[in-house]
């Protein structure tokens, strides 16, 4: 039985481990099939490789792109996209500006909020990666405005705190249509389907498949198996591929173990097969 997790971020993005650190962890904990998800970015895909190209453990290219839905922002991710595809990295190019034209929003509400941080503290903080809001909470952490990163986003940085900045993200039909001109295969990510009624969340999905999505993370980190079976029945009658993941992040979200999620996180082989037909590989 081969052991898979199809979402995981680095440092190229909002996770704690570099992609080398990432691939060592997957390969001690006897993971045979790893996808890096990264936020906008694939960058940190190439030092990826490199670290799996001697170990029995398969790297399937992937990221993770923010969408616009029905006035509610998803995540979508992308599986075995041509990572050279010029469209696509200027794409991705102009995601990362608009986050960074976030994060100065973000700095203007903090400041008004009598809190003082800088661009390029956040920029050391974010090292090669993406920029994100956790890099604001570790710079608030070092410096002893907020307790921890829950402290941050629950009173600062969430959407419900004080200096949310809502972010411009493209419309899921175009993030659809991005990945699928770049060779992927688009899945909508930890469906939770919040704020939608069953019947809305069967609406919704179909909606999102006559816009060209051709799975659903079925199996994520943190889902109950009332989630799971919830979001199994919605890929069997949309007859769409499923996929799962834990969203490790490493220590920025302690609770979720690679491979694992909370615990109980299984991903059963036949989907990544599945998957890998799908993209013609
Ligand atoms: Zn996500
Ligand atoms: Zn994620």
């Amino acid at each position: 039985m081969s052991r898979i997790d199809l979402h995981t971020h680095t440092t190229f993005s909002d996770g704690s481990a570099s992609p080398t650190e990432l691939i060592e962890l997957a390969n001690q904990q006897g993971i045979d099939i790893l996808s890096i998800t990264d936020h906008d970015t694939t960058e940190g895909l190439p030092e990826a490789m490199e670290a799996a190209k001697d170990l029995a453990l398969e790297l399937i290219p992937g990221i993770e792109l923010s969408a616009q839905f029905q006035n509610r922002e998803m995540h979508i991710l992308g599986y075995f996209i041509n990572l050279s595809d010029p469209q696509f990295q200027m794409r991705l190019e102009g995601l990362r500006s608009t986050r960074s034209v976030r994060i100065h929003h973000i700095l203007d509400r903090l400041h008004t909020l009598g809190i003082d941080i800088s661009i390029d503290e956040i920029e050391a903080a974010s090292g090669t990666g993406t920029i994100g809001r956790p890099h604001i909470a570790q710079v608030l952490i070092a410096k002893g405005h907020v307790k921890d990163m829950k402290d941050a986003f629950e009173r600062l940085l969430g959407s419900r705190g004080n200096a949310y900045v809502e972010r411009d993200v493209p419309e899921a039909k175009e993030i659809i249509t991005w990945i699928i001109e770049a060779g992927g295969i688009p899945v909508l990510a930890h469906p939770y389907w919040e704020g939608w009624n069953k019947a809305e969340s069967i609406t919704s999905c179909q909606t999102l498949v006559e816009q060209g999505l051709q799975g659903l993370e079925v199996f994520y980190g943190t889902f109950s198996a009332r989630q799971i079976s919830f979001n199994l029945g919605l890929a069997r009658q949309f007859d769409l591929l499923m996929t799962g993941g834990s969203d490790f992040h490493g220590t920025f979200k302690p609770d979720i173990t690679l491979g694992k999620g909370r615990g109980s996180l299984h991903v059963p082989s036949k989907t990544v097969e599945r998957l890998r037909i799908a993209a013609g590989q």
